[in-house]
């Protein structure tokens, strides 16, 4: 084993840890010369650009800052405390959609995945009911890395009763290789309560500049801007996620190097016989067999941080470079495999 640690292993938040496409950090510089002046106040050249690449109008496009402030404004814009409404989303998912009903004193109701963490369609209908208006799916899930696929999908989108709007996260797509998943973008225009959540905080290395965006028909994005903050934005974000949006290269460059990590940390993780989870994310849930605290605490002290969850025996990690993953299987094997 090297002597020399690697750096710090910020594995908790699924960021991108294979950095940043160079034309931003350039586009950033130029757009450092502005800074007095207030963004583009409904970012018409991102949103433009957004949609170009998608095939569908701008007017279909909102940004937000980070896709956690529009998860919170879908929850303004459909929920209210004072009527009889209802959040549902699945057990275990992306913690934001809990806290920001309760924030806002919503009903929220969860379908739990099933015993290998699968989404099970006839048990999410069965929950709605007429108090629920906004339906989360995080596809695929944080911190599952499970997926809602195709079938799935349309046969939710069919059956799902009017006063329902379905959300579908997908902050990780970029990642998903899988060929039966498909993203609802193209869903969109035949379902007007379809609404489809992406990010720039994930594949595309933003996360420090909050940006993340949301497509859906044109009469449900008009309510949404009834409660959304004018320069909800910033320039430099907006600048940013359009350079982002250019870099191709770059996208791929990430999305092939964090497969070759995911693959890399399963052949480990079979290895040292640690159960995990097959994800389509850039992250892995595992479980050790043992108390999850240990090994977090264990993992902190040698310069690695992942993410505990609700369950008391697993645990989320995000891809990282090669450097990083192989200091984090030698602790894990060292710590539970001794004799190795
Ligand atoms: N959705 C999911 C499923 C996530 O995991 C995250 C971030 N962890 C977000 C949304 C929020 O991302 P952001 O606000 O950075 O766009």
């Amino acid at each position: 084993m090297s002597s020399q640690t690697p750096p710090f292993y910020h594995a908790a938040s699924n960021e991108n840890l294979f950095g940043v496409s160079p034309k931003v950090t350039a586009a950033l510089q130029d757009a450092l010369t502005r800074l007095p002046s207030y963004p583009h106040p409904d970012a018409a050249p991102l949103r433009e650009a957004i949609a170009a690449k998608l095939g569908i109008q701008a007017s279909q496009v909102m940004v937000g800052s980070g896709s956690a402030e529009l998860i919170s404004l879908l929850v303004r814009t459909f929920c209210r405390p004072a009527q009889e409404t209802s959040v549902l989303s699945l057990s275990p998912t992306y913690p934001l959609y809990r806290a920001e009903a309760d924030a806002l004193g919503i009903a929220y109701q969860e379908v739990p995945l099933d015993s290998a963490y699968q989404m099970d369609v006839d048990t999410l209908l069965a929950k709605v009911d007429k108090t629920t208006r906004l339906l989360f799916i995080s596809n695929p899930n944080n911190p599952t890395g499970s997926y809602l696929n195709q079938v799935q999908l349309e046969r939710l989108l069919l059956e799902l009763p009017p006063h329902v709007t379905l959300v579908l996260d997908e902050a990780y797509a970029e990642y998903v290789r899988t060929p039966d998943y498909t993203s609802a973008l193209p869903y969109l225009e035949k379902y007007q309560n379809l609404v489809v959540l992406r990010t720039f905080s994930k594949a595309y290395g933003l996360a420090s500049l909050r940006i993340g965006y949301m497509v859906a028909q044109e009469p449900l994005l008009e309510k949404v801007l009834q409660v959304k903050q004018p320069y909800n934005v910033n320039q430099l974000a907006q600048v940013a996620a359009q350079a982002a949006l250019e870099d191709e290269e770059f996208l791929s460059y990430t999305l092939e190097a964090t497969a070759a990590g995911k693959q890399h940390l399963q052949q480990a993780l079979d290895q040292l016989g640690i159960h995990y989870w097959p994800s389509e994310g850039n992250f892995i849930l595992i479980d050790a067999g043992i108390q999850a605290e240990a090994i977090f605490e264990h993992l902190l002290r040698h310069g690695i941080r992942v993410r505990r969850t609700d369950d008391a025996y697993t645990l989320r990690i995000t891809i990282g470079q090669k450097e990083h993953q192989d200091h984090l299987i030698q602790i894990l094997q060292d710590m539970l495999a001794p004799d190795n």
